[in-house]
């Protein structure tokens, strides 16, 4: 089963997305991790992506689109995937489908997790991820035991480089913006959920299975 999981940076879409992987036993494919370990080792992609991500501007998307459908395509995702933060533009919603559509495959539901700007502003320059196994923290509400240390690993806890409270601005603007039109898409299609990202953590998680409840049921009698 294909998803989509679409919302503000800030959201969750990291931590449901993981939590979904777990519950559906499908893998988590986030263009934002994934850029961020290609610009940490160097590669062709994160290299031209490097200076786009520290502006918190959207990398062009062909790059974007050939590093997301090389990984989709891989075997590793051949039952399917749980999409977070591709597509985040139509030209790279249209090579999806084009690319799903080959592989004989669609996406199943685009999950739209909401919350307010200000809960956002203050999730995202609260955050702090660990260097080493890339656990994430939060200043005040999900605090590591020994301050600025991952309780996994022991690695020093950094913050994102676009997590300042500028950048973060730019982020949730340019969020708003492009993706209206992604949301108006997905609406037509008739795959597009509201779900609210706000509370506790296993009641989001449950918001977005109630809605997928369906869909497991149609892919594991398939
Ligand atoms: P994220 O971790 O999803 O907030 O992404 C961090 C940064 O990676 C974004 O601010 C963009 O610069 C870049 N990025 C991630 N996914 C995409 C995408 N689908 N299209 C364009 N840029 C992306």
């Amino acid at each position: 089963m294909d998803l989509l999981l679409i919302g503000p940076p800030g959201v969750g879409k990291g931590t449901q997305a993981a939590r979904l992987r777990q519950a559906l036993g499908i893998p988590h494919l986030s263009t934002g991790d994934l850029l961020r370990r290609h610009a940490a080792e160097g590669t062709r992609f994160g290299t031209a992506a490097a200076a786009h991500m520290r502006r918190g501007d959207l990398v062009p998307d062909e790059l974007v689109t050939e590093m997301a459908l090389q990984q989709i395509r891989d075997r590793s995702c051949a039952a399917g995937v749980v999409l977070d933060g591709f597509p985040r533009t139509l030209t790279q919603a249209e090579a999806l489908d084009t690319a799903l559509a080959a592989a004989g495959r669609r996406l199943a539901a685009a999950l739209h997790l909401t919350a307010p700007d200000q809960t956002l502003l203050r999730r995202l320059t609260g955050r702090r991820t660990c260097g080493g196994c890339g656990n994430s923290y939060h200043l005040d509400i999900r605090k590591p035991r020994t301050p600025g240390q991952c309780d996994n690993c022991g690695h020093r806890l950094v913050q994102r480089g676009d997590d300042t409270a500028e950048t973060a601005r730019v982020r949730l603007a340019a969020h708003t913006r492009q993706t209206q039109p992604l949301l108006a898409r997905y609406r037509r299609a008739g795959i597009l959920h509201e779900i609210d990202g706000c509370g506790d953590v296993g009641d989001i998680t449950r918001r977005l299975l109630a809605v997928l409840a369906p869909h497991a049921t149609e892919s594991a009698t398939l």
